[in-house]
């Protein structure tokens, strides 16, 4: 699933290979992976002679900024495209990947699962290529529905993100208008590493606990990012019964936190 280290590594590919490409032609197979009222001759109306000057990130939805037909690279954006990548979303540009873990058998063509590109006009390609077909584009997202990039958080937007609530500890993290980006894997493994106990609430916890919290959640992000995804953390393997804690050989516990299946430590997480 493409969680916000996943989607990481689509927007670098993105910055470091489209970046001031001019979009001469806009693909659009499937009209369902068009969002909020799009279709395809208004994606190409919008998009076509444009020039990509941006790529950005807020949690896990990818937004390419587009300059006017006339601009050069760098210049002010005129219009943003969002992408979301659903369950099984990638990005490809050129036909390169930024990871590629996704595994197809040999007998299917995998571009049959290409919902949305962009042909840029030196020929190559950006590709959004996506199986389960959850994603979706769309033009000038609501940035601000969503909260604070969670790679990026400061200890206050942390602090104000948990907003002394009752809510489980674990619920208030995956909530994305309160802070983005921060999915089911990836909130275990940061409650474990800061030893939190994930349906612990918001309001219980101390100052230091915030502190950690943050520390662990920037850390860990970074970690996850350079392992290659969020099923790259310490916890993963353990996550499956009889799995035991990797710092303390505890049996895990299971249960269901925020609508999600979570593991944690009853030994270290409090
Ligand atoms: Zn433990």
């Amino acid at each position: 699933v493409p969680e916000l280290p996943e989607v990481e590594g689509y927007r670098a590919l993105a910055e470091e290979r489209a970046l001031g490409r001019r979009i001469a032609a806009v693909n659009t197979p499937d009209p369902w992976y068009l969002k909020r009222g799009l279709d395809a001759a208004g994606a190409a109306d919008a998009l076509v002679g444009r020039p990509l000057v941006g790529a950005r990130r807020r949690g896990k939805l990818m937004l390419l900024d587009l300059g006017a037909p006339s601009a050069r690279p760098g210049s002010t954006p005129e219009l943003v495209l969002g992408m979301h990548f659903g369950m099984s979303g990638r990005l490809l540009v050129d036909g390169q990947a930024s990871v590629d873990r996704l595994l197809y058998s040999p007998a299917v063509d995998p571009t049959r699962h290409d919902r949305f590109s962009m042909v840029f006009d030196d020929g190559g390609k950006l590709v959004m290529r996506d199986p389960r077909r959850l994603g979706g584009v769309l033009l000038d997202p609501d940035e601000d529905r969503l909260g604070p990039d969670a790679l990026h958080a400061t200890l206050g937007e942390v602090r104000a993100a948990l907003g002394g609530s009752t809510v489980a500890l674990k619920a208030r993290l995956l909530d994305q208008a309160r802070i983005a980006g921060i999915g089911n894997l990836i909130a275990d493994e940061v409650l474990w590493r800061a030893a939190l106990a994930p349906a612990r609430p918001c309001s219980s916890l101390t100052s230091a606990d915030v502190r950690r919290l943050h520390r662990h959640l920037l850390t860990g992000l970074a970690d996850l990012i350079r392992g290659g995804g969020s099923h790259t953390g310490e916890l993963q393997p353990e996550r499956r019964p009889g799995g035991t804690c990797p710092r303390d050989r505890a049996e895990l516990s299971r249960a269901v936190v925020g609508g999600r299946t979570t593991w944690w430590c009853p030994r270290h997480q409090h």
